[in-house]
């Protein structure tokens, strides 16, 4: 099952378009694309025979954040190894987490204004909680998992060495977390622990991997999160990036206004950021 956002209403998706769910079900469940988070189970037993009338086409225009108003969003940083190693950090023992704050997230195919010179992309697989997860094991966490959707950590490198450590702000520029452009249940992916995932700046790919790769896959990743507190239906785990970054290049690349930042998960779809200079 794909479900989108479609003008801030939650739309089942097919290849032939959208249904609106608020009218699909006649109002069982509303159009907020977040609430349906919350009852999670009950919508995916809706889905199974939701009525196909009332398809629309869309207009990717239109998409926005499959899981626009998360409670918590966590992002984990050196998940992949051959990132770690360009960015000489240290292989992590436990997932190096930090958040997004929930303000930058964006549509799939929005503009993005650079704040400054320095930002960079990081293309992740990014998972969206179905179920409240605390203290679980990996072994049933992909059952807890909504589904998932393509991801940007955007990330302003200067503000990244220059917040004390911390990575969180240099994360959360507006606009900083696009996502989409849809979300696709676990079911529908061949291996959702192992999917192709890349980005092109302009068209030149700059990273290409597979999520194989992480150190801390999906259930590694809930499990050891859970471990110290819920996950929320409707939260986000952006799960890291693999080589290919512009900052550890040589000369160093950052994103520029006029670019295109398009970013692919195999099975699930590509995004498309413009970037855009901040007004003056
Ligand atoms: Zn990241």
């Amino acid at each position: 099952m794909k479900i989108a956002n479609v003008s801030g209403r939650l739309a089942l998706v097919s290849d032939e378009g959208g249904v609106d769910v608020a009218a699909a079900s006649n109002g069982r469940f509303g159009p907020d694309p977040q609430a349906v988070y919350g009852e999670w189970k009950a919508f995916r037993e809706w889905a199974d025979d939701a009525p196909s009338r009332l398809v629309a086409p869309i207009d990717v225009k239109d998409l926005g954040a499959p899981a626009p108003r998360p409670a918590q969003v966590f992002a984990i940083g050196a998940n992949y190894r051959d990132h770690a190693a360009e960015a000489g950090l240290e292989v992590p023992a436990s997932p190096a987490t930090f958040t997004k704050f929930p303000t930058c997230l964006t549509a799939p195919f929005a503009d993005v204004v650079l704040p400054s010179e320095t930002v960079d992309w990081e293309v992740e697989l990014v998972v969206v909680m179905g179920m409240r997860a605390y203290q679980v094991s990996p072994a049933g966490a992909w059952d807890l998992v909504a589904g998932v959707t393509v991801g940007q950590d955007l990330s302003d490198r200067l503000v990244q060495v220059t917040s004390g450590g911390h990575f969180s702000l240099s994360k959360s520029f507006p606009g900083f977390g696009p996502t989409g452009p849809w979300l696709v249940t676990p079911d529908e992916l061949a291996n959702p622990d192992d999917l192709e995932l890349g980005c092109r700046v302009d068209g030149q790919e700059v990273q290409k991997s597979r999520t194989s790769s992480m150190i801390f896959g999906v259930p590694e990743l809930i499990a050891r999160l859970s471990a110290v507190l819920p996950l929320l239906p409707g939260d986000l785990i952006f799960t890291g990036t693999p080589a290919g970054i512009g900052a550890t290049r040589q000369p160093p690349q950052f994103l520029r206004p006029g670019q295109v930042l398009s970013s692919y998960l195999e099975g699930v779809g590509t995004i498309t950021s413009r970037l855009v200079a901040a007004p003056h």
